[in-house]
Order: C-alpha cells, then sequence, then structure tokens
C-alpha cells in the first residue's frame, strides 16, 4: 500500500471502518513507514482530544440558565403583544369617545348659531332681532 493512500485512509483505519484487507495492509505500512506511523501518532492524539473536549461535563446549572432565558424571552414576547392590542384599543376608545362628545356638542349647540333647534321659526327670530329698530313689511302692510 502506498504512503498516500494510507494516510488519507487513516481517519478511517481510527475510526474502525476500513475492510478486513485495508485494515490489515494499512497496519502493516504503519509498523514499516516512519512518516506514516508518525502522521497516525498526531492524528489519533488529535482526536482523542477532540473527544475529550466533545465529552466535558458541562454544568448542569447552564442549561436551566438558558433554559431560563429562552422561556423569558418568549413569555416577554407574548406578554406585549397583548398590552399592544389594548394599547390600541383604549386609543380607539378614546377617539371614539372625543368624536362623540365632539358630534353630540356640535348638534346639541348647532341652534345658537343657524337656529336649526330653535323652537321659534325663521320669520319670528328675524322679527325678534330686528326688533324697533327696522322697517318690517309684514308691519307696514299691517299698519297702512
Ligand atoms: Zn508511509
Amino acid at each position: 500500500m502506498k504512503c498516500q493512500k494510507v494516510q488519507s485512509n487513516l481517519i478511517f483505519f481510527i475510526g474502525k471502518e476500513l475492510s478486513q484487507e485495508d485494515e490489515e495492509q494499512t497496519k502493516l505500512h504503519l509498523s514499516a513507514c516512519d512518516e506514516c506511523s508518525m502522521l497516525y501518532r498526531r492524528v489519533n492524539e488529535t482526536i482523542n482530544f477532540i473527544n475529550i473536549e466533545r465529552n466535558e461535563k458541562v454544568n448542569p446549572f447552564l442549561f436551566t440558565r438558558i433554559n431560563e432565558k429562552i422561556k423569558n424571552s418568549n413569555s416577554r414576547e407574548i406578554i406585549p403583544a397583548y398590552y399592544r392590542l389594548a394599547h390600541a384599543f383604549v386609543f380607539a376608545l378614546i377617539i371614539s369617545a372625543g368624536l362623540a362628545a365632539g358630534i353630540l356638542l356640535g348638534t346639541k349647540n348647532a341652534g345658537y348659531f343657524t337656529g336649526l333647534n330653535s323652537k321659534k321659526d325663521k320669520t319670528t327670530e328675524t322679527r325678534e332681532f330686528t326688533g324697533d329698530f327696522a322697517f318690517n313689511d309684514e308691519e307696514i302692510n299691517n299698519n297702512y
């Protein structure tokens, strides 16, 4: 087996994923070739180091703390949605109340300016307004 093939198969050799025949040939080559056996040792050490890092125990409270933060961030998103809805509803209510009050005041006092709500008719109102200071066609006709 050539060095290049052995070196490219090292990972599979370490992971015991080679066929029986390839494994035997790789073992044979490693015992004879210094370059490949040195590379094998380095790769093996690196893989062992990675496995140690991977299997290192994580602080059990870390999971609890992260979980708690996730829960809090979720609940923080739900509550403002309701608050925003309530806020919009209250805002709409205030605007509606303001509009209703405005319309009510407008219609109630409209008579004050236009005489629409006045119980007196236009002629009576005009007569009262002009009073004694102006000539009135009806009075003129009645008097003469
Ligand atoms: Zn070799």
